[in-house]
């Protein structure tokens, strides 16, 4: 017998989700990737799972992360969920392209993204393409970059093997880590076939592992679910006000895209905005704009809301679940005021900085002004002020709008707010929260087609500056710049 060895990567693996019994998933192998070469790796990920990032350089390691060797220790599934799509109860889902390997010692499930059919894969063919996979590993890199909650990417692994879309494309595997992939989903599928023990099981287990301090609370009459509702709604309030603020869409926010650690995952259409338009959409797909920018924290509320439902057969009373919910109204406004402030530069929080944030956001959706840029700029310019022998002309920012006299009245009250603060405190705060580089459409789409040709070189520039998109990085600031005309011809759709 020829039977390939299986891979040691000495971590230790548990496989705990795997012990809450096959109700919740299926045990199987991926399908293998025929000739598999690298696309993208991350020696950061690798860091932190505990693996050497040389060996992340092996053939070992690109046949383990393309589905090809099995890794010794690990048990692949493929998880059940169900959920709701655009607002419609979907019933069952699934992991219908993505394997869970296990656990490492060092707290992160491990999933094989496009590692083939599972019995969930419905109409779908189990396999993800290249330029999807690309998109998913260096968002996810860049959302960690700037501090927002996030699901990590390994590596990217691509095959010739043909994938049928819109056209034919090629297939790619990510391996992308998280503390745990479970979603709203997890919860509405037991639910709603009123299968209330495996419903506790879950909730139990996501409480032992994640929330143990759900069982401390005197709150909510002492029920630990209600707790977990809340404290879910928190996370997810924080998760939106850094999706806000830094101008993030998600573009498929269904209650089975819903991490419930609060956690951005499932990269698919995303976008950053280029130009700031408040009802931006950004998946293609999305006829009706459920998912525009400006909607995406009500939509947030909207799926917490389902996933109350789902817990209501373990909290028991509707209004503890209510209560539960209504964290997300206090924290995601208070975390969106803290988090504008914060790109403002204002350390604190003074009577007016409500109307200074709610005029700015007002000029730049009536002039379209580019969001990543305006930010950047007044940060300089304000840093520029700190320095009075090296100030930055004001032109800098004011030549992003059209109505300039509007921005002159709003830069006066916003200079009279900053002198309050400091220039140079404000201006550190500011060059720390508002990133030089964020992952346009048209630069991944760069990267995309250049990859396409076997060129990776695209996948780790940007790889390295989205590590560190507060940083100047020297000689890339043409990745800093305006989208060029042909960025808005673009189109990103749920295919991926
Ligand atoms: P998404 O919109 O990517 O979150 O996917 C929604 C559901 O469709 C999930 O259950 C996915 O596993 C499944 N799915 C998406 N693409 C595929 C595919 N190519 N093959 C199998 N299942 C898929
Ligand atoms: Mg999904
Ligand atoms: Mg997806």
């Amino acid at each position: 017998e020829d039977f390939a060895p299986e891979v040691e990567l000495g971590l230790n693996w548990r496989n705990s989700f795997a012990a809450l019994g096959t109700d919740f998933y299926t045990l199987l192998p991926p399908r293998p990737l025929s000739a598999p070469y690298w696309v993208g790796r991350s020696a950061s990920v690798a860091r932190e799972l505990g693996l050497d990032p040389s060996w992340l350089e092996s053939q070992d390691a690109l046949e383990a992360f393309s589905g090809n060797q099995a890794i010794a220790g690990t048990q692949p599934l493929a998880s059940v969920y169900s959920g709701h799509q655009f607002g419609v109860w979907a019933g069952q889902l699934g992991d219908g392209r993505a394997l869970l390997l296990g656990e490492t010692a060092s707290g992160y499930e491990v999933q094989l993204k496009g590692s083939g059919l599972t019995p969930y894969s419905r109409m779908g063919d189990g396999r993800a393409v290249l330029r999807s996979s690309i998109r998913e590993f260096l968002c996810s890199e860049a959302m960690h970059g700037l501090g927002i909650p996030t699901s990590r990417a390994l590596c990217v692994t691509g095959s010739d093997a043909p994938v049928r879309r819109e056209e034919v494309e090629t297939a790619a595997v990510v391996t992308r880590t998280a503390p745990s992939f479970i979603r709203f989903g997890h919860f509405e599928h037991f639910s709603a076939r009123e299968q209330y023990a495996q419903l506790k099981t879950l909730a139990d287990y996501v409480i032992d592992r994640f929330y143990p301090a759900c069982r401390e609370t005197d709150k909510f009459a002492g029920t630990p679910y209600a707790a977990l509702l809340e404290m879910v709604s928190e996370r997810t309030a924080r998760m939106l006000a850094q999706w806000q603020a830094v101008g993030f869409c998600h573009g498929v926010m269904n209650t089975d895209n819903m991490s419930i650690l609060g956690l951005t995952i499932d990269y698919g259409p995303f976008q950053f905005l280029d130009a700031f338009n408040p009802a931006h959409i950004c998946n293609h797909s999305d006829h009706q704009g459920r998912y525009a920018y400006n909607k995406q924290p009500n939509i947030a509320y909207w799926n917490l809301f389902c996933l109350g439902q789902a817990l209501l057969p373990l909290i028991g009373e509707q209004e503890l679940a209510l209560a539960a919910l209504e964290s997300y109204k206090t924290v995601f406004p208070a975390e969106l005021g803290a988090r504008m402030r914060a790109k403002l530069g204002l350390t604190d929080e003074q009577p007016g900085d409500m109307e200074l944030i709610e005029s700015i956001f007002k000029l730049l959706a009536k002039d379209n002004v580019d969001y990543t840029i305006f930010w950047r700029r007044l940060s300089h310019w304000v840093g520029g002020r700190a320095m009075s022998d090296a100030p930055v002309p004001d032109d800098s920012v004011r030549d992003l709008f059209l109505d300039r006299p509007a921005f002159d009245t709003w830069l006066l009250q916003y200079s009279e707010r900053l002198a309050k603060v400091g220039y140079g405190l404000a201006a550190d705060l500011m060059l720390k929260t508002n990133p030089k580089f964020v992952l346009r459409n048209h630069l991944g789409e760069q990267a995309i087609r250049q990859a396409k040709l076997k060129d990776f070189s695209g996948v780790h520039t940007l790889l390295n500056l989205l590590e560190t998109p507060f940083d100047e990085h020297p000689g890339f600031d043409s990745y800093a710049d305006f989208p060029p005309d042909w960025a808005s011809t673009i189109e990103i759709s749920c295919s991926s």
